[in-house]
């Protein structure tokens, strides 16, 4: 999968991804009117092996997105050594593929952020779990704002519907994630980001929650994700541009 020659390249292509990329994410912001530091980017690194991603962690980055439960925990475990070995970093993993429960157990152990609860069954599942582990689970829940039939995700009762559920002891829902349809043209896809923003204003109003975070925006569409109160933008492709 990597096409380039000396470990030390890719390196070096991968710290100055990440510098364009954070530079453009903060552009977008002040272009915003926002803080620049109420974006946080997440580096999606499903596309590359262990190594390359530990190279992302190394170029700054703090928050790593994975699409696998077991890839999450296969990562984890291979890069603690290097974030540990550094009392000034920490590493937050994010989960933002489909959840087996089965995974639960493995995978709650790095207390990743899971950015893609899309039922009641799992946020349950994920809530007993936690309880046994002794931990507090951080999860978003993930709506189809698109209604678009191929994309996963709850619709918007439905999310409603899964705030409402009172009985939850070691699960927090921390905000929404969403996806703009596929082929969706940027001003379609600025619709859609503004309707999960509006969807969330309802939500804390209706249901009395805090949702401070929306996870929206990948590599094609996170400036119009950001110019609709993104909070975390998820990007892969354009960090490792050059290396994959
Ligand atoms: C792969 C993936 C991303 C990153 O997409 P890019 O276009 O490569 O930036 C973001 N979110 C989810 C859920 C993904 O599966």
């Amino acid at each position: 999968m990597n096409v380039m020659s000396q470990p030390h390249e890719t390196a070096q292509r991968i710290r100055r991804n990440w510098m364009a990329v954070n530079d453009e994410v903060r552009r977008a912001a002040a272009a915003a009117g926002r803080d620049p530091e109420s974006v946080r980017v997440i580096g999606v690194s499903k596309y590359v092996d262990a190594a390359t991603t530990e190279m992302l962690f190394d170029a700054g980055c703090s928050d790593l997105g994975e699409s696998r439960p077991q890839v999450l925990w296969q990562k984890a475990e291979a890069i603690a050594p290097a974030v540990s070995a550094d009392p000034n970093r920490r590493l937050r993993w994010h989960m933002i593929g489909h959840v087996q429960t089965n995974k639960l157990r493995r995978m709650l152990r790095f207390d990743p952020l899971i950015h893609s609860v899309d039922s009641e069954r799992l946020l349950r599942a994920i809530d007993q779990e936690a309880g046994r582990q002794q931990r507090v689970a951080e999860v978003l829940l993930e709506v189809n704002i698109s209604g678009d039939e191929s994309k996963t995700g709850l619709s918007p009762e439905a999310v409603g519907r899964l705030l409402e559920i009172s009985d939850l002891n070691a699960v927090r829902v921390v905000g929404l994630m969403a996806m703009a349809g596929w082929g969706t043209e940027s001003a379609e896809a600025a619709n859609q980001f503004r309707s999960v923003a509006e969807l969330r204003d309802h939500l804390v109003e209706s249901a009395g929650c805090a949702l401070p975070e929306l996870s929206m925006g990948m590599s094609g569409d996170f400036r119009e994700a950001i110019a609709a109160g993104a909070t975390m933008v998820r990007i892969g492709s354009a960090l490792f541009k050059g290396v994959i």
